[in-house]
């Protein structure tokens, strides 16, 4: 049995991924998540860790007094989060948090030689370059839960050999598929946190309603599977059925599909090579009836042509890029710019000068630097 150590343990992947562990009797050793000390300490209750992480610096004190009864270790901060991730205790480490902020115990678990299950893509869109060569050079597989990325991992399993015309990346559109600019000049977080398939955490379902996801996606793909940013097309499946497909030399495309549940990607991951029952719904064509796919706008959904000139120019500018639009996505979600701000801030971004190594000081001074650019445009 894989002992295993999930960083965002309250999160909607992290509370799925403690789900998956119950039902196939995967020992939790490791505990992380940023400040929600009610539902961590429940999950310490439950789960009985060896260590838990709060992020928090001022929770800590709270929460080790909370916890004062049980035989766990609790540790804070960054330092903290990497030991959740290279603890001797485990032996596959869930990345789960969400934000560029899962970079370094992302390179802390490759460290440690932990398998690697990936759902924080903000690690690969500003690291990607340090992660692939690092877990190559470390032997550390990286399984994507992403479930798009865990798709095109399934559609690929046997012909690793083969080569790849193209992958086809499918992506839901979100909420405002169809609109125009005019149309979501006003849109507010209440409707853009409305995403028509996924129940997911904030950040990631404004990036779904922006189409920024699915340009940090087309990043994630590009370091995972070795394509060329041009090879990744883009296709809007509304129905959210198809999770992604491959198309081969030969022009075979094998696709991979379900009902839309992270619990079959999540539990994947956790169970590579194996596959294991999973309790989600079974997929029913017949319920399904049509499957429609369209070509993406860019001009509304400005984050796509962005994302794509962040990769193509390589180097620190996806960090840029990203880091714009975390701090973009939190001061919308705050009533403090508006949606399309978001796109214009992330876009701007890119006039920083990128050009510089990946190194994870670099990274952080990038990150540094496009914040600095945010808050002085707004
Ligand atoms: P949520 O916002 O639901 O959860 C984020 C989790 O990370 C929470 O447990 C949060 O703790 C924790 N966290 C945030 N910052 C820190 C930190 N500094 N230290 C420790 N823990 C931290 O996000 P999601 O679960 O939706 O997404 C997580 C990642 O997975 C993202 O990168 C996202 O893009 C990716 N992903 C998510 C999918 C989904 O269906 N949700 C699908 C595909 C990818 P707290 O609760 O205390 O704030
Ligand atoms: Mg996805």
């Amino acid at each position: 049995m894989k002992r295993v150590s999930i960083l965002g343990s309250t999160g909607s992947v992290g509370t799925q991924a403690l789900e998956v562990c119950v039902t196939h009797g995967f020992p939790v050793k490791g505990l992380a998540a940023h400040h929600n000390e009610v539902l961590l300490e429940e999950q310490t209750r439950r789960f009985r860790p060896h260590l838990v992480c709060i992020f928090d610096e001022s929770r800590y004190q709270s929460f080790k007094t909370r916890v004062a009864d049980l035989p766990v270790k609790v540790v804070t901060g960054i330092e903290g989060l990497c030991e959740a991730a290279s603890m001797d205790e485990a032996d596959m480490v869930l990345n789960a948090v969400s934000g560029m902020i899962g970079l370094r115990p992302t390179l802390a678990a490759i460290d440690a030689h932990k398998e690697l299950a990936l759902a924080n893509k903000e690690t690969l869109v500003t690291g990607g370059e340090l992660v692939m060569r690092r877990a190559k050079e470390q032997n550390v597989p990286i399984l994507p839960v992403d479930s798009e990325h865990s798709a095109i991992f399934q559609c690929l399993n046997g012909y690793r050999h083969c080569k790849v015309n193209r992958i086809l990346l499918t992506a839901s559109g979100g909420p405002f598929f169809g609109k125009t600019r005019e149309d979501l000049r006003h849109v507010t977080p209440k409707d853009a946190l409305n995403h028509p398939n996924w129940n997911m955490g904030a950040k990631i379902t404004i990036d779904s309603a922006t189409m920024m996801n699915k340009g940090l996606e087309l990043i994630e793909a590009y370091w995972l599977f070795d394509v060329l940013p041009e090879q990744i097309e883009i296709v809007i499946h509304r129905e959210s059925v198809i999770h992604s497909a491959v198309e081969f030399t030969d022009c075979a495309v094998i696709a991979q599909l379900g009902t839309p549940d992270m619990k079959l990607p999540i539990q994947y991951a956790l169970t590579y090579p194996e596959r294991m029952p999973c309790p989600t719904k079974a997929l029913n064509l017949w319920e399904v009836g049509k499957l429609t796919f369209f070509e993406p706008d860019e001009e509304t959904f400005t984050c796509l042509k962005t994302a794509k000139e962040a990769i193509r120019r390589g180097r620190l500018y996806p960090t840029l890029m990203n880091c714009a639009n975390e701090l973009a996505v939190q001061l919308f979600l705050d009533g403090k710019i508006s949606f399309l701000q978001i796109a214009a801030l992330n876009e701007r971004a890119l006039e920083l000068d990128g050009s510089g190594e990946v190194t994870v000081e670099n990274i952080l001074n990038a990150e540094a630097a496009a914040r600095e650019l945010v808050l002085s445009s707004i």
